[in-house]
This record gives C-alpha cells, sequence and structure tokens, in this order.
C-alpha cells in the first residue's frame, strides 16, 4: 500500500517550537495547499493552539469553518470581486487587502464590529514586488480603512529570509519598521504588525511584531538554507511510505526502466516499490536519491538507492545493503525521518515545500494517534 501517515504529536511539537522562538506573538499557523499536502482535517486538531490559520483561497477558508475552525482565518490573497467579499464577510473571514480595488469593496460593504471581517490585513510591498500597496499609497489606503471603522494589522512578506546575509533583508525590516511607526502615529496607535514566515521568525527574532505566520517549519522541514530541519529541533509531520511488490537479480549488462538509462555494472538485487510520479514521487532525481527499507524480523532500515527511471506507478531500488531474507511486502519509506523530505528535495532540484504540496490523492491517508 502506498501510504501518508500524519503525526500530531510532531505538528504540535512544532508548533510548540514557534511558541518557544516567538512567545509573545500571536501565531497565524499556515494551512494553504490544503496544510502543505498533509490535509487541513488531519492538522487542525493539532492546530488548537494557534491564534488563527492562513490560506489562500476562499475554498480553503470556508473547508477550515466547515471541520469546526471558529479562530481567525486569514486570507492572504484576499478575495477577487465583491460577491467574495460578501461571503468573507458571511464566514467571518481576515482578508488582506492589497490594491485599491479590493479597499473600494470594503468601503462599500464595512460588517458589523463582532465580525472578523472588521480585522483586515494591509498588505504593504517592502522588496517583494507582488502583492502590496507602496509607500505611496499605504498611507491613504490605511485612513480610509480606519475612518470606515476597520481595525488593521500592517503586514509584508521576505522575499529573502531563508538567506539571514541577504542585503534585501534590513532593507525589508526597515521599510516596515518605519511604515508601522508612520501608521500608529498619523492613522491610530491599534495598527498592529505582522512580517515574519518560518524562515523570518527563526532569523530575525526581533521582527516578530504582533502575530508571526509559520507554514513550512510547523510540518518539520527546515525554512533556512543550509540548516537541517533536525538542528532546529524540528520533526517531519509526515511519513511517505510503500511496499516493496517485487525482488529481482539483475545481470552485469541489464538495464532497468524506460529509456534503459541505468545498466548493471555487477549482479545487483533489486526491488521494485508500488510508487511513482501517479503518486507524488518526483520523477526527476539525481544519482544519489534513495529510501529507506525496512527488514520487518529485524526492524533494521537500510538506505537503498534510486535506480532507473521513477515510473508512475513504480521504482526499482537496489537493495544490495539489505538481508538476502528481505520479505516481499516489506515497508520502504520515500521520506519521513530518514530520509528527510528536504533531503529528496535537494536530490530531485526542489524545495520540500513543492514535494509536500505535489503529493497525488491516491496514496492512502491515515494518522498516528495522539498517543503515539
Ligand atoms: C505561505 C506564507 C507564509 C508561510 O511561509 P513559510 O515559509 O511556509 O513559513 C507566511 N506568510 C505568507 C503571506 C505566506 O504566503
Amino acid at each position: 500500500m502506498r501510504t501518508i501517515t500524519i503525526k500530531p504529536q510532531a505538528l504540535t511539537h512544532n508548533l510548540n517550537q514557534v511558541k518557544k522562538r516567538a512567545p509573545t506573538a500571536k501565531i497565524l499557523a499556515m494551512v494553504k495547499a490544503n496544510a502543505y499536502g498533509h490535509g487541513v482535517k488531519a492538522v487542525l486538531p493539532a492546530l488548537q493552539q494557534a491564534d488563527g490559520i492562513g490560506v489562500a483561497t476562499l475554498i480553503e477558508a470556508l473547508e477550515a469553518r466547515d471541520l469546526g475552525w471558529n479562530k481567525m482565518i486569514g486570507l492572504i490573497e484576499g478575495v477577487f470581486n465583491q460577491a467574495e467579499w460578501q461571503q468573507a464577510i458571511d464566514n467571518d473571514l481576515s482578508c488582506v487587502i492589497h490594491h485599491y480595488p479590493q479597499l473600494e469593496w470594503a468601503l462599500d460593504n464595512v460588517p458589523a464590529i463582532a465580525n472578523q471581517a472588521r480585522q483586515v490585513w494591509l498588505k504593504y510591498n517592502t522588496g517583494m514586488n507582488r502583492l502590496g500597496f507602496n509607500e505611496q499609497t499605504i498611507l491613504d489606503a490605511a485612513q480610509r480603512l480606519h475612518d470606515a471603522g476597520y481595525r488593521m494589522i500592517l503586514t509584508t512578506h521576505f522575499a529573502n529570509a531563508d538567506d539571514v546575509d541577504h542585503p534585501l533583508n534590513t532593507i525589508q525590516k526597515q521599510r516596515f519598521a518605519d511604515m508601522l511607526a508612520r501608521l500608529r502615529d498619523t492613522v491610530s496607535q491599534d495598527v498592529q504588525g505582522s512580517l515574519c514566515n518560518s524562515a523570518g521568525l527563526v532569523n530575525f527574532p526581533d521582527s516578530h511584531y504582533d502575530w508571526v505566520r509559520p507554514g513550512i517549519m510547523l510540518y518539520g522541514s527546515s525554512p533556512i538554507k543550509n540548516t537541517s530541519a533536525n538542528e532546529l529541533n524540528l520533526q517531519p509531520a509526515m511519513d511517505f511510505s510503500a511496499q516493496i511488490m517485487a525482488l529481482q537479480t539483475i545481470k552485469v549488462g541489464d538495464a532497468i526502466g524506460y529509456g534503459s538509462h541505468w545498466i548493471a555494472q555487477q549482479e545487483t538485487r533489486t526491488a521494485l516499490v508500488s510508487i511513482g510520479y501517479g503518486d507524488g514521487y518526483p520523477r526527476i532525481l539525481d544519482k544519489n536519491a534513495y529510501v529507506s527499507v525496512i527488514d520487518e524480523s529485524s526492524k533494521q532500515s537500510y538506505p537503498c538507492p534510486v535506480r532507473g527511471r521513477v515510473a508512475m506507478d513504480m521504482i526499482v531500488i537496489d537493495i544490495s545493503s539489505t538481508p538476502t531474507t528481505l520479505a516481499l511486502n516489506s515497508k520502504v519509506i520515500l521520506w519521513g525521518s530518514v530520509p528527510h523530505v528536504d533531503e529528496v528535495a535537494n536530490h530531485a532540484g526542489t524545495i520540500g515545500y513543492e514535494l509536500l504540496c505535489r503529493l497525488s490523492t491516491r496514496p492512502v491517508r491515515t494518522q498516528t494517534s495522539s498517543l503515539e
């Protein structure tokens, strides 16, 4: 069976790591893209101690409300039209407002005081150059929102927080600090601030402000360049596994899989594993990519390199290092503790975020009980 196992214990542990690093800030736990592929329904129970959750789309927000989340939901791209603004109000969502059309929808239709939609995230472009008002327009936007009765969280997003020495970090921090001070001076003392994603909250403890917005670190991946999740005391919240479906011995000169591009230099014991890109395992891997095979009789784990092309439904691995008694249906870990998803991502020329988000619906999803 192809299985994605979610570990609520690890999620809670990682959330506590966020709390340790940012003890005074509120936490907006990012659960966009189906909780980075982990499944919103599977992760919400473990994130109850967060102050709010962040999603990218209205559909994601409504799903979380349906699951019973009644604290803040931050909608990080805001709404796309007037009708969606009404839906945001009806469902108590706290929207980002990043440009004038959204501002106009908000001014045309101001929610009741008790509604969480009365609190908006005002987006400031400090150097990422994607979304946000600029230095010239943001004071006007903030003043009009304030006059209409909105409470505001000034927000921006780092472009290079994973790289602590990147010069843009200092610039973004300074622009943010300056603008927050100006808004508090000229518009309202109550304007709050939110700057940091996972990498920012680890690298810039002086910039936590009122809300931090961790995503990837909650799931146990490292947000920092050249620093492992383990070094940051983060635990992977997902175990992605499959099973050995056949055993083979390949003769010298024999080739494996599509394109026949891996050729045995010596007689090699191989195993077929029932996993492929149809499940979300990456097709593009370098020659050092490996999986862990668990020998049931000894409970030992063996690293086994992937050989030949990854296909839609299966891969071939070299099991030379395992005991010759290795059984059919032995468990194979694609990622989890070893290898970590960040390591697999390195071998695939991408980041853990992408591998997690692009898992398909085919693997069976399950979770460990909270006592494990
Ligand atoms: C996705 C996202 C985050 C979380 O980023 P991580 O790198 O996963 O911690 C924070 N803020 C915004 C606006 C985002 O879009």
